[in-house]
């Protein structure tokens, strides 16, 4: 049984927020005008912020069916925001939605009384510290004197702690990437471009640098990896890593066992491909002599594919088919760097 919203709640939350997506980086109006000149245009979801059923995102049990349907418990957006917020339940928590709202709603109400947005943008700026029962605690303050305290508020405000200029760069990369992996049309490319503007996504904590462009000159015709991954430690040697497309399967069903797909054995021969020039002590000498980059049997890493609802104990299982291969997907990338966010 789901607990929709019915057409006047709908309109209601529409109306709340003067028809605009209420996600703070987008804004979206999310009504205008068809080709049709008798027709409207709508683009705005009313999304549940706690979900309309059971096993739904951010499910509330203890909420009454009714509570559930209600204007309260909605968040006009637009569609693609509705989606984003359901793909990731634990950071698009239902206090960060309220939160959402709240300033939507605000942003609204400024925008009915006629306040000018650069107004608004500098009364949302005031931050201050307070000391309070010998305690500093950062505060937001408004022009008319309201305050309040900002590390009991959602995780939107406490972000404010660590926001230095990296870690804004770092969130909106994540979010970029995310976008490029929903994007069907990303060519290889473009990912191969998006980690050369952040290496930080594929260095870890292993790697200083990650080289791009780099020419394996041999008789057969030059190899290009498309990363040398030189670490951190003094005279270690370097590691390949290939990029191939989000999209591609990783797992196929053979025999009812499950194995890697086409794809990945073709990813790792192309690696043991760079890693056997390396095999050549004059390559070596040569690559050494251009690029100051030494390699030998290096580890081949693969970033391909998505995660997907495939079983761990499978997988481990199967990883010993390509024992030397370093297989990581898409999901794991975004993962990680979501996770040295959070710290
Ligand atoms: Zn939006």
């Amino acid at each position: 049984m789901r607990d929709d919203f019915d057409a006047r709640t709908k309109k209601v939350l529409a109306d709340r927020v003067n028809s605009r997506c209420s996600r703070p980086d987008c804004g979206k109006a999310t009504s205008g005008p068809q080709e049709d000149p008798t027709k409207a245009l709508n683009i705005g979801v009313a999304a549940h912020i706690t979900a309309a059923s059971e096993g739904g995102p951010r499910y509330d049990p203890s909420l009454s069916s009714e509570e559930r349907g209600s204007v309260d418990n909605g968040l006009w957006l637009c569609q693609n925001c509705a989606k984003l917020i359901d793909s990731d339940v634990q950071r698009y928590s239902p206090e960060l939605l309220r939160e959402w709202k709240r300033q939507a709603e605000q942003r609204a109400q400024d925008e009915t009384r006629g306040i000018g947005q650069d107004q608004h943008a500098v009364d949302e700026e005031f931050v201050a510290f307070g000391l309070f029962d010998e305690k500093i605690r950062l505060l937001s303050l408004t022009k008319d004197g309201k305050w309040e305290y900002l590390d009991q508020m959602s995780k939107i405000h406490r972000i404010l702690y660590v926001a230095t200029s990296e870690t804004l760069a770092m969130l909106a990369a994540v979010e970029e990437l995310e976008a490029l992996m929903n994007d069907p049309k990303a060519s290889e490319l473009a990912f191969q471009d998006f980690f050369e503007r952040n290496p930080r996504f594929i260095l870890n904590d292993e790697y200083k640098r990650a080289h791009s462009h780099i020419t394996l000159v041999r008789e057969e015709g030059p190899l290009i990896p498309d990363f040398l991954l030189e670490p951190i430690d003094q005279n270690a040697l370097c590691d390949i890593l290939e990029l191939k497309l989000p999209s591609t399967k990783i797992f196929v069903l053979k025999k009812s066992r499950m194995r890697f797909s086409a794809a990945v054995f073709e990813a790792c021969a192309q690696l043991r491909e760079y890693s056997s020039y390396f095999d050549d002590k004059e390559n070596r000498d040569l690559i050494h002599r251009t690029y100051r980059l030494m390699a030998y049997k290096p580890k081949m890493i693969v970033i391909i594919g998505r995660r997907g609802d495939v079983d761990p104990i499978a997988v481990r299982g199967i990883e010993t088919d390509l024992p030397r291969l370093i297989l990581r997907t898409y999901d794991d990338v975004l993962n990680r760097a979501r996770a040295r966010l959070e710290l």
